[in-house]
């Protein structure tokens, strides 16, 4: 994570949000839709996230199965903020559940518990400081993080398109940062983790930018490309193991 881009992101946010207003015309008898099944399984899998990340737990043991090698600085450094950077999800969206009925915001709060979960098996499996040993919500030991926190948590308590744009926002941040991450991690054990997380976030990501559109508003990436999010929210839902192979 680059101090820059966090101190940053509240003037972002403020200023690279615009959405259009909802053209409520109202639900009469006449234009009522019936819902198929397809539909409520978008509302359901998509729109609430009711998808489990089951594949971190197999990711657990798989932490212990792969083989335990020497931890270069940028790794260890890696480790130490993405455990916090979890939480920075983990937080806000469990501080915005609080103001929004949707469940999208504590679904995904399930989520990213298991994903700062994790990262602790990366922390005690090499014995590293965990930044987050006494974790109370909402304050952080990375400065950065706290100052993110405190303006996401600004921006999202307005209105709810801007809690939605809070969600896709972070996601951006998370699948920037673990791929940059990726690019300098060899453990195969944290190279495992990270990839999963980056998948869990690649879901979060589809969900919050359809909540988005549903309620009226758009969103563009402010980390990465246009061309990294569209490949993104134009694919399916992931599922599975994938990258964490653990034989
Ligand atoms: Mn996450
Ligand atoms: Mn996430």
């Amino acid at each position: 994570m680059k101090t820059r881009k966090n101190v940053a992101i509240g003037m972002f946010l403020m200023m690279g949000v615009s959405f259009m207003l909802l053209s409520l015309n109202g639900c009469t008898k006449e234009n009522a839709v019936v819902e198929t099944s397809a539909d409520v399984q978008y509302k359901d899998g998509t729109l609430n996230y009711t998808n489990a990340d089951t594949s971190l737990t197999g990711c657990f043991s798989c932490v212990d199965s792969l083989p335990f090698e020497s931890l270069s600085p940028s790794e260890t450094e890696a480790i130490v903020i993405m455990r916090e950077e979890e939480f920075l999800a983990h937080d806000v969206y469990l501080t915005l559940s609080q103001f929004y009925t949707k469940p999208i915001f504590r679904n995904i709060t399930r989520s990213e518990q298991r994903h700062t979960d994790a990262i602790r098996a990366l922390i005690n499996k090499y014995s590293l400081v965990d930044p987050a040993a006494n974790h109370v919500t909402g304050t952080f030991t990375n400065q950065d993080l706290q100052v993110l926190y405190n303006s996401l948590v600004a921006f999202g308590s307005s209105s709810l398109l801007n809690a939605l744009t809070v969600g896709a926002t972070i996601e951006d941040l998370d699948i920037k940062d673990l791929k940059d991450h990726l690019l300098t991690i060899d453990n195969q054990d944290i190279a495992c983790v990270f990839n999963n997380l980056m998948r869990g976030s690649r879901n979060h990501l589809r969900s919050f930018y359809a909540n988005i559109k549903f309620t009226g508003g758009t969103y563009t990436p402010q980390y990465l490309t246009q061309e990294e999010f569209d490949a993104i929210v134009n694919s399916q839902h992931e599922t599975g193991t994938g990258n964490c192979h653990c034989n």
